[in-house]
């Protein structure tokens, strides 16, 4: 049992408003979508598990924001408009004190991006959030404008979106494998507990990136999804890269908390930044810049895709970066 409060009022309680773009809502045994005529439906899934994915002590309105932004980048990386989604949650017991914020946290990223909670289910057990969203992709002239990992071709630049690396620094601080000053802390943990998903810069790029995926297992194992998907290799300018320092390491930098290396390692290879890697032909660098802006979010340029399958780090001299990356070396 849950207690108390039983299943139903809390799911009436919590998670439950009128339906506004959904045709059926919250209440029946399914919800009904109507996804706008001339698009394709796009789906995705992610689970969080307490203990693997977030502290037990995690702030719950910042857990209720990450459970949706980390499904709602996926659809950023596919390029598809929010439509709605379902929550499957397992809790430990009804506390309210837990759920108001939780799932205050939720529906307000939910509501930001017009992106309904129509359905779901509710049990008792160790906590445990999974999400399914639901986007729409527009089809132009018969073909899917969704972006795909598998579309670069050799020539396209490489670019990812706003800063990465702070998710990775904030974890490690936690985690007490590091000391950090209390301000870059604050900068980093945000950018952990309640990444921003790329949504409207994945919109802005259909028609214009080649390839895309979100960054949430770190930028050089992500990458290397669509390099495979796409059977070619990279060039990162690891100077260019550093670009994206986010500003918490930037400033543990400046204090002396983290090397530059420990910096460059954590642009590279941190997890759950959720921003946007993707690439585009040379010829769209102007439409890659309009869409950025558009979007109103920050993209860099960090190198380029080649038909030498691989990935190689260059220096600002240009020369390859073999050793200082060794842990990296199955992707050459
Ligand atoms: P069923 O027995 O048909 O699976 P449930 O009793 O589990 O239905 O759920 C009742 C209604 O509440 C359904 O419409 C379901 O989608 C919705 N629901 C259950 N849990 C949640 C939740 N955590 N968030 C949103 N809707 C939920
Ligand atoms: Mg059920």
């Amino acid at each position: 049992m849950l207690g108390p409060m039983g299943e139903f009022d809390l799911i009436a309680r919590y998670f439950t408003r009128p339906a506004r773009r959904a045709v059926l809502g919250v209440g029946d045994d399914c919800a009904l979508l109507q996804p706008a005529p001339g698009t394709q439906l796009a789906i995705s899934c992610d689970m969080l598990v307490e203990g693997r994915h977030f502290f037990p002590d995690v702030d719950p309105f910042a857990l209720g924001h990450k459970a949706l932004a980390v499904n709602l980048s996926d659809l950023a990386a596919c390029g598809a408009t929010p439509l709605a989604f379902t929550l499957a949650l397992a809790l430990p017991h009804a506390d309210e004190s837990w759920l108001e914020p939780f799932s205050r946290g939720l529906l307000a990223l939910a509501d930001a991006h017009n992106c309904e909670l129509v359905g779901g289910d509710t049990t008792q057990g160790p906590l445990n959030i999974c999400i399914t969203v639901f986007g729409e992709v527009p089809v132009v002239g018969g073909k899917s404008q969704a972006l795909l990992r598998s579309g670069a071709r050799a020539g396209d630049d490489l670019y990812v979106s706003g800063t990465l690396g702070d998710a990775r620094l904030a974890l490690e601080a936690l985690r007490g494998t590091l000391q950090l000053p209390a301000e870059a802390l604050a900068q980093a943990r945000t950018r952990l507990e309640q990444p921003t998903p790329r949504v409207a810069l994945g919109q802005a790029l259909r028609g214009v990136a080649s390839a895309a995926i979100d960054v949430s297992d770190g930028l050089l194992g992500d990458l290397r999804h669509i390099l495979t998907a796409s059977g070619v290799g990279a060039t990162i300018r690891t100077e260019l890269a550093m670009d994206l320092a986010a500003a918490g390491s930037r400033l543990a930098v400046e204090r002396a908390a983290i090397s530059q290396e420990k910096q460059l390692e954590f642009v590279l290879s941190g997890g759950d930044d959720y921003e946007l890697a993707f690439t585009a032909p040379m010829s769209a660098r102007d439409a890659v810049r309009a869409a950025s802006q558009l979007a109103q979010t920050p993209v860099t340029r960090i190198g380029s895709i080649e038909s030498e399958t691989g990935l190689r780090l260059v220096d600002a001299q240009g020369q390859l970066m073999p050793g200082r990356f060794s842990s990296f070396d199955h992707f050459a």
